[in-house]
C-alpha cells in the first residue's frame, strides 16, 4: 500500500535539463542516497533527505529503511524519463484541470483524456488547449521527466525553498505535484512499479 507520491518536473516548454547532472545534484545536497539493487533508476532517500522535504504532520511516518516494513512500503526515490515527449501524471486524488484563460473547469476529463494528443477548446473563453497545457492544480502534472518520491500522502510534505533552488541550478524552473495510483498518459498506464 502506497500513501501516494511527490513529483517533481521540469515545467513546459523548457529544453530538457542533463538528467546525469540533475541526478548529482541530487545526490550532493543529500535527497537522494543508494540506487536500488536490480531497480534502474530506483534511489533510496539520502541522508538529508527530511532536511529537504518538510513532513507537515509533528512526526513523520515515512520509511525510509527497509527493516521495519516491507519492501514495498519503503520510501524511494525515482526517476521517470526521460520521454520523447510529454507525458501526462494524473491519480485518483486528481480534480477537473482548469482552463488558464478563463478558469473553466473541464469536469468531463475523466472520459475525454483517452484522447490526450487531441487540443482541446474551452467552451467559456475559446482557448485551445492540450491536456497537458492545463492548470491541474498541483493534483497531476505533465513533463518528459519527472523525479518521483514514493510513500508520501498528498500534500503531507513540502519541499524546501533549497531543494527547489537545488533543482533549478541548471537553469529550468521546476514545479512539483501529488498523486495516488498514478497513471500515465498517452495510454492510461499504470507506471509499473513507481
Ligand atoms: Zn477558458
Amino acid at each position: 500500500m502506497n500513501a501516494g507520491y511527490l513529483i517533481f518536473h521540469p515545467t513546459a516548454d523548457q529544453p530538457l535539463p542533463e538528467v546525469s547532472q540533475v541526478l548529482t545534484r541530487l545526490s550532493e545536497t543529500g535527497l537522494t542516497g543508494q540506487p536500488l539493487p536490480g531497480m534502474p533508476q530506483h534511489f533510496l532517500t539520502g541522508p538529508h533527505f527530511l532536511q529537504r522535504i518538510t513532513f507537515l504532520g509533528c512526526s513523520p511516518s515515512v520509511p525510509l529503511t527497509a527493516n521495519t516494513n516491507s519492501d514495498n512500503a519503503l520510501c524511494y526515490i525515482r526517476l521517470l524519463g526521460p520521454y520523447p515527449a510529454p507525458r501526462l501524471i494524473t491519480g485518483q486524488n486528481s480534480r477537473p484541470p482548469r482552463c488558464h484563460g478563463c478558469r473553466h473547469r473541464f469536469h468531463e476529463w475523466q472520459e475525454q483524456i483517452a484522447e490526450p494528443d487531441r487540443e482541446i477548446r474551452c467552451p467559456e473563453c475559446g482557448q485551445e488547449s492540450s491536456w497537458q497545457d492545463l492548470n491541474w492544480r498541483q493534483m497531476a502534472g505533465a513533463a518528459r521527466l519527472f523525479i518521483a518520491i514514493s510513500q508520501v500522502f498528498p500534500g503531507e510534505a513540502v519541499p524546501t525553498a533549497g531543494l527547489m533552488q537545488t533543482l533549478q541550478q541548471g537553469g529550468e524552473e521546476w514545479d512539483y505535484f501529488y498523486v495516488q495510483q498514478p497513471l500515465l498518459w498517452p495510454g492510461g498506464q499504470n507506471p509499473g512499479e513507481l
